[in-house]
């Protein structure tokens, strides 16, 4: 696979392993990040360290974010000091960063309309599937650009798929995840009733996961402490997926509800649920931690 010049900013939990992924394949990469250690330890690595945005954007054939939320993406990008400003139009952009579709969307047009290529491609796997390399790439974008980005997601992804236009990827990941929040719900609510009347947990995860109750969270992220001793319930809810992100994919998943006219009650229960756990504390945990909404 040709090697290519890659700048990336964006370099916390999950940015941070994905950038040391494209050193580990021989691509070139310029990184930054407002956390000058994080900076340093990519350097340390491997990577370019540049001394701000532009350094690390500036005649790169592939620039990659992984930033929190909407507002970071926005600011980077556009506006009068916006990267939208200084990026070659040779430049394909990747945003990896979980943001509402519509922000995904203006982002891309604005960029469109200096000739710049844009796609979201917001991930699923978590911190371990960023260490790993084994991601799923939710891709929106013109197939021309997916093909594109895929020269270098291929490096840092197990699973690329292409969802459709432009903020298609994010649509997909907030489907995924309003569904992944309300089958922790639904399975930490199970597993408190079947302990309730006397059972061992560890004995009703075999049997669900062997019935029709199976589902991903039972087979590989038991939300009860003891049953699977990977997961972040056996390590005190170290996370992991934060309730934080959690509830902020959900607030996400129920603005775009609201602008489709869709019925999500379930979803917003799980928002609700999720409101309620960061309230009492636990925005820093594992999003399995809602297990301790129902335990007694
Ligand atoms: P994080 O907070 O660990 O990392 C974000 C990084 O961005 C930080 O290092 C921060 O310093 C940096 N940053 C913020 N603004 C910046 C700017 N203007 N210039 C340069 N650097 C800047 O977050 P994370 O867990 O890596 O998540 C990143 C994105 O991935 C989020 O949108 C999240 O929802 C999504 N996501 C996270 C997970 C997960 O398991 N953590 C899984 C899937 C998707």
């Amino acid at each position: 696979m040709a090697k290519l010049t890659i700048g990336f900013i964006g370099l916390g939990n999950m940015g941070g392993p994905m950038a040391a992924n494209l050193v580990n394949a021989g691509h070139t990469v310029r990184v930054f990040d407002l956390n000058k250690a994080a900076v340093s330890e990519l350097e340390a690595k491997g990577a370019m360290a540049a001394s701000d945005a532009a350094e690390c954007a500036i005649g790169v054939d592939i620039f990659i974010s992984m930033l929190p939320a909407s507002k970071h993406v926005k600011s980077l990008y556009l506006g009068e000091t916006g990267l939208i400003n200084l990026l070659d139009s040779k430049t394909l952009v990747i945003d990896c960063s979980t943001i509402d579709a519509e922000s995904a969307r203006q982002v891309g047009i604005e960029l469109a309309q200096k000739g710049i290529d844009f796609v979201d491609a917001p991930v699923s796997g978590g911190v371990a599937g960023a260490t790993a390399g084994t991601l799923t790439f939710i891709v929106g974008g013109e197939h021309r650009h997916f093909e594109k980005a895929k020269l270098a997601l291929v490096d840092m992804g197990k699973n690329i798929f292409h969802a459709g236009d432009i903020g298609a990827g994010q649509v997909a990941k907030i489907c995924n995840n309003m569904l992944l929040s309300i089958l922790m719900a639904g399975t930490s609510e199970a597993l408190q009733m079947g302990i309730n009347n006397g059972l061992d947990p560890k004995v009703l995860s075999d049997i669900m996961t062997a019935s029709s109750g199976r589902n991903w969270t039972l087979e590989l992220y038991n939300p009860c402490p003891g049953v699977m001793e990977t997961a972040p319930a056996s390590n005190d809810y170290k996370p992991g997926f934060m309730v934080d992100l959690m509830a902020k994919d959900l607030g996400l998943a129920m603005e775009a509800a609201q602008q489709s006219n869709s019925s999500t009650p379930m979803g917003s229960m799980a928002k609700n649920l999720y409101t309620m756990l960061q309230h009492q504390g636990a925005g820093s945990d594992d999003f399995s931690a809602i297990f301790k909404l129902f335990s007694k």
